[in-house]
């Protein structure tokens, strides 16, 4: 537990006073997804991590590396490297690839991965010795039925999952991946985007469940209605920090995520491009 409470107190997204000392810098390394989420468009960056609206110039490896290395000239307080997308970033092979190299130039950096956590589970392993110290998993059902309404399909091992079937696809291996990254050691925080009329009510049961898992900490972002769900209307004026409140008896809530693009750099809280909300 104090290993976890020291990488806590330095990753600017786990901690809030941590985003005043220490930066993050995102690797664009991964287009590719396995999901298809009724929120997103795939025009833009990933939409369970990452601000809508821009779409980040893709890297691969190498140059992800080289602006490891630039990024770290212009800003020395960058502690941690995250892969954010654009798109899922187990569902590319670069996102491996591009955490080894890194670790090897950069050992001491906390390495950081944001996941729809479909492949999580299996992946665990490589992603530890990778140097990954922190995951956040996107969930936002538990229940196959309200699952099924957010996502219209899930592509695993071949094969193509829908409806209920996909949902509860995607939560099983959601659930393993939480409980076996908090097993292993690793800061676990949880993303869920709250969509009116369809999972506001069922944050809390998701609360529940993900913190029984072994997640950390909880991060509550409010829907932008794109994709098949642009007729939807985003969260009212002070819907997200009442369901914030409710659900901070059962886990810590994130209150300071900017919904940064997938090549976001530096300080999370000081200026930049990225929306805060
Ligand atoms: Fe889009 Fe991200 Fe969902 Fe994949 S996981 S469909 S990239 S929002
Ligand atoms: Fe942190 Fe939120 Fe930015 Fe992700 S999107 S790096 S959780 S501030």
């Amino acid at each position: 537990m104090n290993e976890i409470n020291q990488l806590v107190g330095e990753h600017p997204c786990f901690h809030k006073a941590a985003a005043h000392w220490f930066g993050r810098l995102h690797l664009p390394v991964a287009p590719d997804c396995n999901i298809k989420c009724h929120y997103c468009t795939r025009l833009y960056d990933c939409a369970n991590e990452n601000r809508p609206g821009v779409t980040s110039r893709l890297m691969s490896p190498k140059e992800a590396l080289q602006h490891v290395r630039r990024s770290l000239a212009k800003e020395p307080r960058i502690r941690v490297i995250g892969i954010a997308g654009p798109g899922d970033p187990l569902a590319n092979r670069a996102t491996l690839v591009t955490l080894r190299l890194v670790h090897a130039h950069f050992p001491d950096l906390i390495k950081c991965l944001s996941t729809n956590g479909l492949l999580l589970p299996e992946n665990l392993p490589a992603l530890k010795s990778a140097g990954v110290r922190a995951v956040t998993v996107t969930v936002n059902a538990v229940s196959p039925a309200v699952g099924a309404r957010i996502y219209g399909h899930v592509f695993y091992r071949g094969r193509v999952y829908r409806g209920a079937a996909g949902a509860e696809l995607l939560w099983r291996a959601q659930y393993a991946g939480i409980r076996l990254a908090a097993a292993m050691g690793l800061a676990v925080k949880v993303n869920s985007v709250l969509i009116p009329g369809v999972n506001d009510g069922h944050l809390l049961q998701v609360a529940r469940s993900v913190r029984a898992a072994g997640a950390h900490l909880m991060n509550v972002i409010p829907l932008i209605p794109r994709g098949a769900f642009a007729a939807l209307q985003p969260p009212p004026p002070g819907q997200v920090a009442r369901i914030r409140q409710k659900l901070a008896p059962v886990i810590a809530q994130m209150t300071h995520c900017r919904r940064c693009r997938a090549d976001a750099a530096g300080m999370l809280l000081e200026g930049g491009t990225d929306a805060a909300f």
